[in-house]
């Protein structure tokens, strides 16, 4: 079979099977699970590949809601990256139903690929996303090594081959004062609000200073117990985001002085804690032409994207510092709708959602055919992914 016979086989799979995805993707969406809580819905995939002939791994990584399907047993080795936790309150206001069943999608589609030009393709499941970086946690416990290249797309508000994110850092911190009657002995306190404030401050202050796609945003989550108390503890949670990784490390040193000159200025205690990483995305832009060329011949219009940052962070990042990744976004609504918003929620619902992400799931089989196909091209993304890594480093 020649590559065009080919990539008109799994296209024409994805249709046969396309009354079985919606059903999935609805039933994903209807169930909304929030991180490391996804049971169904990682119980729905995981069967649904197991039936197309994949085998099936759960509770990878010690994470009871992660998964790894696999078929086929050469090089190179694809995996195709799920998602299908929901956000707290608003549901699958990210649409990762659709992550999740474009991700099967093109994973049973690539089968084909596989039996006519060996390698093997992964599906892997990735809980939590949006809570905890479950691909932090599973990039460190090795879910992603021993593959040679990985895809997902994401619906959006827009269309882009490349998705740009930020590397990013969560830090919990904490102070701790001195109670006393605010107006009787105020000399006897020692105030954690007045740390935590100086701190805010600071970090305000610190803001103008910093390269232009840098992040620093956070919250207070206890600024004292009562006015007449001199607050004796004071809690925050903040992020802080930069393009670079060795930048970020260079600003969280700058913040963390902040918290520190706050409590020697106060008398305060500091305590403090960093919490999950996520590396910026290292895009494979190959890859990305490949995926972009595939959606077109669709008569979907895709533009590559440029190296024009989305301000958020995904831990899609960290599998990208791995092996080569992409990550393109797909459209499911207008650009006035943002994601993790109600209307993004009923979007992720939508049949059109559906038919665009199924189109995203033919583009990523049909780019496994082009990757499997050709040795030289695979070889030219693992080229880019070497320089890549040495040029952000
Ligand atoms: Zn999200
Ligand atoms: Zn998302």
């Amino acid at each position: 079979m020649d590559i065009g016979e080919l990539k008109a086989t799994v296209i024409r799979e994805i249709d046969a099977r396309y009354q079985q995805l919606g059903e999935l993707s609805r039933k994903i969406h209807d169930n909304p699970e929030v991180a490391f809580k996804e049971k169904k819905a990682a119980a729905w995939l995981a069967g649904y590949l197991e039936e197309s002939g994949f085998s099936v791994e759960r509770g990878i990584c010690g994470l009871p809601t992660a998964f790894r399907g696999e078929y086929g047993k050469g090089k190179p080795v694809i995996a195709i990256l799920a998602e299908y936790d929901a956000l707290p309150k608003l549901g699958h206001a990210c649409g990762h139903n659709l992550i999740a069943t474009s991700a099967v999608a093109a994973g049973v589609a690539s089968r084909l690929a596989v039996d006519e030009l060996g390698g093997s393709v992964l599906v892997i499941g990735t809980p939590a996303e949006e809570l905890y970086g479950g691909k932090v946690i599973m990039a460190a416990r090795g879910a992603f090594d021993n593959m040679d290249m990985a895809m997902i797309v994401h619906p959006g508000g827009g269309n882009r081959a490349i998705m740009s994110t930020l590397a990013c850092q969560t830090l919990d911190v904490e102070f701790i004062g001195r109670a006393a009657h605010a107006a009787a002995q105020p000399e006897e306190g020692i105030n954690a609000l007045e740390a935590m404030i100086q701190s805010y401050n600071a970090i305000n202050s610190l803001r103008q200073h910093i390269r232009d796609k840098a992040r620093i945003h956070g919250i207070i989550t206890d600024g004292g117990e009562a006015a007449n108390i001199v607050p004796a503890h004071t809690a925050a949670h903040f992020i802080v985001r930069a393009e670079y990784d060795s930048y970020l490390d260079e600003l969280k040193e700058k913040v963390i002085n902040c918290f520190e000159s706050a409590a020697k200025a106060t008398g305060a205690e500091l305590k403090y804690r960093w919490g999950e990483r996520y590396a910026a995305m290292l895009n494979n832009v190959t890859m990305a032409r490949l995926f972009r060329k595939n959606m077109q011949s669709l008569g979907r219009r895709i533009p590559l994207g440029d190296t024009t940052l989305w301000g958020g962070s995904t831990d899609v990042g960290n599998v990208s510092q791995l092996v080569p990744t992409i990550q393109p976004l797909v459209a499911v609504s207008s650009k006035q709708v943002w994601i993790h918003t109600p209307q993004f929620a009923r979007a992720a619902a939508s049949e059109d959602g559906l038919r665009r992400l199924l189109d995203a799931a033919r583009a990523m089989a049909m780019t496994v055919i082009d990757l499997l196909a050709s040795p030289e091209t695979v070889a030219r993304v693992q080229a880019e992914f070497r320089s890549g890594r040495q040029a952000k480093s």
